[in-house]
């Protein structure tokens, strides 16, 4: 064993290519601010020798309705050495923005990537920090906000709620981490092998494995426009983090129908009795008993199918079964 991980060190000690991944959904009056904050951040990295001056920011058009394309357009034009992007045919959702970007730094041929929102909240001056850690070897930086202040009460309460069912379902999420991270090549290679068509890149990332990190920052206001997120669109968000992840909710199912066989037991003892104590309608005897047991039954037997169907469901997504982090030769 060494007692130093190999350090991200890229060949011939050049500086790493980082690219910076922006998904954007309608956010033409945010874009021109976030594009002027983030390109500097990008050129001071690159002049000090941080990232190599092949790392580019990626802004993904979400399939927008409004100028956000054109404004990702002039952009590229007037500072190809730092701005590009790609557009997506229509609006596919965060997540899949989001994988967009990701897959396009891979194949860009990337050493890093990070992601950020489009609306200035991520903290750019976290990106450093996060740099540091990949130095040291972290294939996997979270974002982690130290404060939330500047979210409502109401959607800081049902975050959390919602991330304490997901670990109580045996899902690896990092508290309080939106999609604010930084990603090695090897990470985001792992990344590209899951297949799967119900993306919940929170769920996902942690389970990729390698050596990971947190850098903390404070979660600022949005610096114009409105949250593309509305209540709708979270409530969405949460099924398909628990349903793309866990068949837990089959569980329980399970477990209710062995509840309510087993108070059916207590049932036909307490109908029996009044029966033989002789004060009941005749065939209410029957009917209780049938109630409870039958529908016990019918609980039990929908969990075991839905054993299976989870398995297939599981199955389906062809996920990678393990990933290869080094090998000696
Ligand atoms: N976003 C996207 N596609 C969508 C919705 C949102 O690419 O369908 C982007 C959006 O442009 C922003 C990020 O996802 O960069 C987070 O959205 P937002 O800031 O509105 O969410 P909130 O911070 O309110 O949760
Ligand atoms: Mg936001």
């Amino acid at each position: 064993m060494r007692d130093e991980m190999e350090p991200n060190m890229v060949e011939g000690d050049d500086a790493p290519v980082m690219d910076l991944v922006i998904p954007c959904f309608d956010e033409q009056e945010v874009l021109p601010t976030t594009a002027g904050v983030v390109g500097r951040k990008m050129r001071s990295l690159m002049e000090s020798g941080v990232i190599s001056s092949k790392s580019r920011i990626i802004f993904v058009d979400d399939g927008s309705t409004d100028a956000t394309w054109q404004i990702i357009s002039s952009l590229h034009a007037s500072d190809p050495s730092v701005m590009d992007g790609i557009k997506l045919a229509h609006n596919r959702g965060h997540q899949n923005a989001l994988l967009a970007g990701l897959m396009e730094a891979l194949r860009r041929g990337c050493d890093a990537a990070v992601s950020m929102d489009a609306d200035l909240q991520d903290d750019p001056d976290a990106i450093d920090e996060m740099l540091e850690h990949y130095r040291s070897g972290e294939q996997i930086v979270y974002g982690v906000r130290s404060a939330r202040d500047t979210d409502t009460h109401f959607k800081r309460d049902t975050a959390h709620a919602f991330y304490g069912l997901m670990r109580k379902m045996g899902t690896e999420v990092v508290d309080d981490c939106a999609d604010f991270r930084l990603m090695g090549r090897p990470a985001l290679e792992a990344l590209s092998r899951y297949g799967e068509v119900n993306l919940f890149l929170r769920g996902i990332v942690p389970t990729l494995g390698f050596r990971t990190g947190k850098v903390f920052y404070e979660r600022a206001e949005r610096a114009a426009g409105t949250s593309k997120y509305p209540l709708r669109k979270m409530m969405a968000f949460a099924i398909q983090g628990i349903t793309s992840f866990t068949a837990a909710p089959m569980h329980w199912v399970m477990g209710a129908g062995v509840i309510a066989v087993l108070f059916s037991i207590v049932m036909i003892v307490y109908t029996l009795v009044s029966m033989a104590l002789g004060h009941v309608v005749s065939g209410w005897s029957s009917l209780m008993i049938s109630v409870w047991l039958v529908g016990g039954l019918i609980m039990i037997s929908l969990g075991v199918v839905g054993e299976y169907v989870g398995k297939i469901y599981l199955e389906t997504k062809h996920r990678p079964r393990y990933t290869i982090e080094e090998r000696l030769d």
